[in-house]
């Protein structure tokens, strides 16, 4: 079995210097595989050179540093939101009594946080995945309370639902903002080096 070469292409690399080289091959089994290879050194050390694109070794660098520190703190918050806010999650079904009651209650937060509510059937489906509803709902409140930077609607809308205003909260989401705008000030720092 041998790979015959069907393309080879030059193109400009990131740099300018030097070029990178496309090759499309095929085997006897008219299998098709593809690769790219860098021929510029300059590039070979600023450049992680992945299937044609080019990641500044950089940013990269930059990124990481930022992001463990971000990672640090947002799982200090998602672990002070469990610990602290559960039961009063809990306490917002403290009227149910039937399985109905809680879907019904959970139509209504739903609602609330902008989630599509399930059907009677697909919540007893669901539920019937877990131990017992108060783990099923564990589940859910740790899903929901999930925050991500970036993206925090969810457990912005959460927070205003259950009425949580914390101070603590707010110290760990300034600190979150604090380091990811530094990131991204470094980056664009960066970015003009480029
Ligand atoms: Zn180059």
């Amino acid at each position: 079995m041998s790979w015959e070469v069907i393309t080879r292409n030059n193109y400009p690399c990131k740099c300018g210097a030097g070029t990178y080289t496309y090759i499309s091959e095929m085997d006897d089994w008219s299998r098709t595989r593809v690769k790219y290879i860098l021929d510029c050194n300059q590039c070979k050390e600023k450049y992680f050179f992945n299937e044609g694109f080019f990641t500044s070794k950089e940013v990269v660098k930059i990124s990481t540093r930022f992001q463990q520190e971000i990672d640090k703190y947002v799982e200090e918050l998602n672990e002070y939101i469990g610990v602290t806010y559960y039961n009063f999650w809990l306490m917002m079904f403290s009227a149910c009594k039937t399985k109905k009651d809680y879907w019904n209650e959970l139509k209504h937060i739903k609602k609330e946080l902008g989630i599509y509510p399930q059907s009677l059937g697909t919540f007893y489906k669901d539920v019937n995945r877990y131990e017992n509803i108060e783990i099923y709902l564990l589940e859910l409140f740790k899903h929901y309370s999930k925050y991500k930077t970036g993206d925090h609607f969810l457990f912005d809308r959460l927070m205003k639902l259950m009425d949580i205003s914390d101070k603590k909260i707010d110290e760990i989401e300034t600190r979150i903002s604090k380091v990811d705008l530094e990131m991204k000030e470094e980056l664009k720092n960066c970015d003009s080096l480029v």
